[in-house]
């Protein structure tokens, strides 16, 4: 097991809880970073090797989010480990076993992520109650099924274009992993007149410089096949994404696919980050260095835990809509602005705001008197 005390800090984590059930093979973590905003919220993850180190930085990524994105939340993170795939009833035994062993860690509320969506949000509501990101018929407002974060990611990238020399409309772009995340802020960005030319899944890429019919992706993944099932389009392996020419470059899928190591192939004028952590500090430098616009995870992909936040206060889904399109447009201009006039990462202009609104909050904590 990883020392998770490495990434420690001033900040966090609060509680690092390890889970293991043999008898069902349940292997799981929960990290809460931190709770000075309230209960925190993020996502669930199962993939089948996560470890700890990923959760903490996870749960750190959500302490930020949800400070920028003004929510009364603090970061939380958990991942179970397993292939996502495995049969159904394998896969909800262990999401049950998973959310009891938790259920009295009332700081952290469960929400979807990766490799898990609303139908195991159910499984998690029937069980312990304290989770968002359910089924419409159980009050919830699902999140990945509306596509509340590819939504947020469209407007982002559409106050983005300000700070960069093209137009939305007939932007080309590429996503890499085209899940809840990555086919959504395709729909949304198709609507506003881009086009897509290559996406990928963890079978592979699929290509077309003429541009792919996202609903006809969206309908091949619904029936539970890969986008390289796609008839027009070239089939290339799924590292072959980083390398195609592009507008708009969105990472959807997995953490630390571009480092230092493969940034250089990247040929674009912008990225996106759907996904969360998806790429490292230094990579993150060469692209500010090389003129490539980038826009920070944790600002980018607020929709769905906005969302979520909604859902967790009653309140609608054109409320969540409204909110996240509010949120998302002003904290990317405002990002975007800061950065420009402190010629500064983008990141670091991001971090520097949520890191203030996280030490104002931690500041009337009962451990801050003493
Ligand atoms: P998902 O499980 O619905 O979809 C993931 C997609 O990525 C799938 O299409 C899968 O085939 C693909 N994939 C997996 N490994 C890949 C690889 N190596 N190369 C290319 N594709 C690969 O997950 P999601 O909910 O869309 O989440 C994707 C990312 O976005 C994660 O980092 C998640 O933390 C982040 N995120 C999700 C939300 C949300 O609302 N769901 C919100 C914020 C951030």
């Amino acid at each position: 097991m990883d020392d998770v005390f490495k990434l420690a800090d001033d900040l966090g984590p609060l509680k690092v809880i390890h889970v293991h059930e043999p008898g069902i093979g349940l292997k799981g973590v929960l990290v809460i970073d931190n709770v000075a905003r309230g209960p925190s919220v993020g996502g669930v993850r199962m993939a089948a090797d996560v470890t700890t180190e990923e959760c903490a930085r996870l749960a750190r990524a959500m302490t930020f989010k949800n400070a920028a994105a003004g929510l009364p939340h603090g970061g939380g993170k958990a991942v179970l480990v397993g292939d996502p795939k495995m049969p159904k009833v394998q896969k909800e035994i262990l999401i049950r076993g998973f959310c009891c062993a938790l259920r009295n860690e009332e700081q952290y509320i469960f929400a979807p992520d990766m490799g898990t969506n609303e139908t195991c949000m159910a499984w998690i509501k029937d069980e312990i109650d304290r989770v968002v990101g359910v089924p419409r018929e159980l009050g919830g407002i699902p999140l990945d099924e509306i596509g509340a974060t590819g939504f947020g990611l469209s407007h982002a990238v559409d106050v983005a274009q300000d700070f960069c020399d093209f137009d939305l409309k007939g932007a080309r772009f590429v996503i890499q992993g085209f899940g809840a995340v990555g086919k959504h802020a395709a729909r949304f960005l198709c609507a506003a007149g881009a086009i897509a030319v290559a996406v990928s899944d963890s079978a592979g890429t699929i290509y077309n410089p003429d541009g792919l019919d996202v609903d006809a992706l969206i309908a091949l993944k619904s029936a539970g096949k890969s986008v390289t099932e796609y008839g027009a389009g070239e089939k290339r392996d799924g590292d072959a994404i980083i390398d195609i020419e592009c507008d708009i470059w969105i990472p959807a899928a997995r953490p630390d696919v571009i480092h230092e190591g493969n940034v250089n192939r990247l040929n674009a004028k912008m990225v996106a980050q759907g996904a969360n952590i998806p790429i490292t500090y230094a990579a993150e430098k060469i692209l500010h260095q090389k003129g490539i616009l980038n826009l920070p995870d944790f600002i980018a992909n607020a929709g769905g835990v906005i969302c979520a936040a909604t859902e967790y206060q009653g309140a609608s889904e054109a409320a969540a809509f409204a909110a996240i399109e509010e949120k998302l447009r002003r904290n990317t201009r405002e990002v975007l602005e800061t950065a420009q006039r402190e010629q500064i990462l983008p990141r670091d202009a991001a971090l520097a705001m949520a890191r203030r609104r996280v030490e104002q909050a931690m500041s009337h904590r009962r451990w801050h008197i003493f």
